[in-house]
């Protein structure tokens, strides 16, 4: 097998990705960044998934946000605009190279085994950064986890996003939440009680909540975020293969729904079916600390913190039903909008029982309710930049990773 070596060598090319390899390369590493799929944007470009939300102080996520044109994002280029960031900085972007196993030295892993479709590559690295969402590497060394919610590991559902094209601009509306849905009002009907009643009488699917309609770019098209899939594991294909079709039915009973029901939604189409469904929750890894719900409420802060001010609302929705968490199976109820702008501090990156491996993006250690906040776009992005920074110390100074001294990556990781 070829062996290439790196001094940091990230796996996933989604927000946690990018940040890694950007903050490990700003930090003298050498850096190859491993992506399965053709793109870069993780869940943005394949699922079709935006804006970029979460408020979070972080000099990576200001950099790149200015670099891409903001938190709206323009689906068709992301990953060529990612692309040009991380070549910018020297980074080996390879695409279509999904890592299938790990490389061990006894308690270390000290690199990966890339698949294909030829030869395997061993890209060997000083540290090994999982952003791979659903934390294959860690999975891969047999790091204890966690899935879905404390009662009965049932994760947040998934959902095929699509967009909707063949709209009249003058009559396009915007709901973007559960709480919009109850206030817009239709033909003297609110749109929740509209929506419901369809799906009483089965003309929407079971699951369907809310049928968000986001804005995009382009007056005549809009994001929809409709359709649900519950009680599906997010890493079995099965269980994937019976979500993908479930759900771009869905979408199709969705459209027709629409087109009877809106004026000026006559003639919508679906313009954009996402390559994959999105993926919401499934492993969280045991780390050195986890995350809580109270943790996010009080605004807590932490000496070796590596993400500042990260801040969204505890968004789950129900893993058991429509909506939003009701709240009889976590602490949660609806959306938790009185999050504190709170830190994350770097023990819920270094995993348990293995060396040489960072956590980051939505696999970190957290419980289920701190996960529903910290996995948003720019959070996410900044956990990698904290996991970057941090692999790139340890190579720079020749220590392990779990040595690292978090305090001294904040004059980097703040803007
Ligand atoms: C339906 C839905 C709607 C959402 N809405 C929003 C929203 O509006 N705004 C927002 O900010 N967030 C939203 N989110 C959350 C957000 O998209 C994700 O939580 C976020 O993308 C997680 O970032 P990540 O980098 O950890 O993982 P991902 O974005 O999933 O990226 C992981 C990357 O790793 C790659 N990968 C996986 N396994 C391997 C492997 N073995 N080898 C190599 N590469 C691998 C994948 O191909 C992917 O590119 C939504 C999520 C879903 C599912």
């Amino acid at each position: 097998m070829k062996r290439i070596e790196y001094d940091v060598v990230v796996v996933g090319g989604g927000p946690a990705g990018i940040g890694a390899a950007i903050a490990a390369s700003e930090n003298g590493a050498r850096v190859a960044l491993l992506e399965r799929s053709g793109r870069l944007g993780g869940m943005a470009v394949q699922a079709l998934v935006g804006p970029l939300m979460g408020g979070v102080k972080s000099r990576v996520v200001e950099n790149v946000l200015k670099k891409i044109g903001g938190h709206v994002i323009d689906f068709t280029r992301l990953d060529l605009q990612y692309y040009e960031i991380l070549s910018s900085l020297g980074v080996d972007v390879w695409l279509h190279s999904p890592v299938v196993s790990v490389v061990r030295k006894g308690m270390s892993v000290v690199g990966v085994v890339v698949g294909g479709k030829g030869d395997q590559f061993e890209v060997a690295g000083g540290v090994v950064i999982d952003s791979t969402g659903d934390g294959d590497v860690a999975y891969m060394c047999g790091v204890e986890y966690e899935q879905g919610r404390l009662i009965d590991g049932l994760c947040q559902p998934m959902s095929i996003m699509f967009t909707l094209g063949g709209i009249d601009p003058s009559k396009r509306i915007y709901c973007g939440s559960e709480e919009q849905a109850r206030k817009l009002v239709l033909g003297g009907r609110t749109w929740e009680s509209i929506v419901t009643s369809a799906q009483a009488s089965g003309e929407l699917p079971e699951n369907v909540g809310v049928i968000r309609l986001y804005d995009s770019q382009r007056p005549g098209m809009s994001f929809v975020n409709a359709t649900q899939v519950n009680g599906l594991d997010g890493t079995s294909p099965h269980d994937l293969t019976l979500a993908e079709i479930d759900g771009r039915k869905q979408a199709f009973q969705i459209v027709d729904f629409l087109r009877k029901t809106l004026p000026g939604y006559d003639d919508a189409y679906i313009e954009m079916m996402p390559s994959v469904i999105g993926v919401r929750e499934t492993r969280r890894f045991h780390g050195r600390y986890c995350l809580t719900c109270e943790d996010l409420l009080a605004g807590r802060r932490f000496q070796d913190a590596v993400v500042f001010d990260a801040c969204f609302c505890i968004d789950i929705h129900n893993p058991s039903g429509s909506g939003q968490a009701d709240g009889r199976d976590s602490a949660v109820q609806g959306n938790a909008l009185n999050v504190k702008p709170y830190e994350i501090p770097y023990d819920c990156l270094v995993p348990l029982g293995i060396e040489g491996l960072l956590l980051s993006g939505r696999c970190i250690s957290a419980t289920h309710e701190a996960h529903a906040s910290l996995r948003v776009m720019c959070i996410a992005m900044a956990i990698g930049a904290g996991a970057g920074a941090a692999a790139a110390t340890a190579v720079g100074k020749g220590i392990l990773a779990s040595q690292v001294d978090a305090g001294e990556l904040r004059d980097y990781l703040l803007p």
